[in-house]
């Protein structure tokens, strides 16, 4: 894989995953390409190399319990859901919610459990299954939610585009086995806002 994304099962699980019926038919011929697409509502699926690099970061061995805040159309759910034990997404918009869940059970991926969170100023995160081995968030916030560092196991990373409504840098947040947060930056990426109380306004 092009640009230091090295880990084998990450390269494997995206060799596995049609991108294709992750995004509009009008796009399927491009759904290789490596770049964002639009997936509609105003929202897009993530670049292929940007889903690699965050998913590789989140360190995923197959016995995790993983949380995203930003299902859209559900490809980097499908490889969440491929890479780790279980996963339980959130999603704001609804029929991009109701669209994922039926790509996600027509490739057989029922180890996924998603929430719309469409009600206004409701909490991101997922309290009561809370706390997650791993979590990504695939929208672009204004700093790192305290409530997702809250929700983060020992051992846990969480992932997560920083930065203005129009450019991030990716934050990488790890707890350690006494629950001390230690902060790696990476590079920087274009993401769609995180709307709501820990993001922007709609
Ligand atoms: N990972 C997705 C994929 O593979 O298609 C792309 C996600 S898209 C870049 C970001 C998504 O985050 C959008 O679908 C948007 O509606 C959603 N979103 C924004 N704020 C949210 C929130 N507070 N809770 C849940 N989803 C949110």
């Amino acid at each position: 894989m092009a640009r230091g994304v090295t880990d084998r099962r990450v390269i494997d699980a995206m060799l596995k995953i049609p991108r294709h019926i992750f995004v509009q038919e009008a796009f399927a011929a491009q759904a290789y390409s490596d770049k964002p697409l639009p997936i509609g509502e105003k929202q897009t699926i993530s670049q292929p190399y940007i889903v690699a690099l965050m998913t590789e970061k989140l360190a995923l061995t197959g016995t995790e319990k993983v949380l995203e805040i930003g299902t859209g159309s559900g490809y980097q759910t499908a490889l969440l859901a491929t890479l780790a034990d279980r996963v339980y997404s959130a999603e704001r918009i609804r029929p991009l919610a109701l669209r994922a869940r039926k790509c996600l059970d027509s490739l057989k991926l029922f180890n996924v459990q998603l929430r719309i969170n469409d009600s206004e100023g409701s909490p991101i995160g997922w309290e009561d299954e809370a706390p997650f081995d791993a979590i990504i968030v695939t929208a672009g916030a204004p700093s790192v939610p305290v409530i997702l560092t809250e929700q983060l196991a020992r051992g846990g990373r969480l992932v997560i585009p920083v930065g203005t409504d129009v450019d991030q840098q990716l934050v990488t947040i790890i707890k350690d086995e006494d629950g001390e947060l230690h902060q790696e930056l990476s590079i920087m990426c274009r993401f769609v806002p995180l709307i709501g109380a820990q993001g922007w306004q709609a």
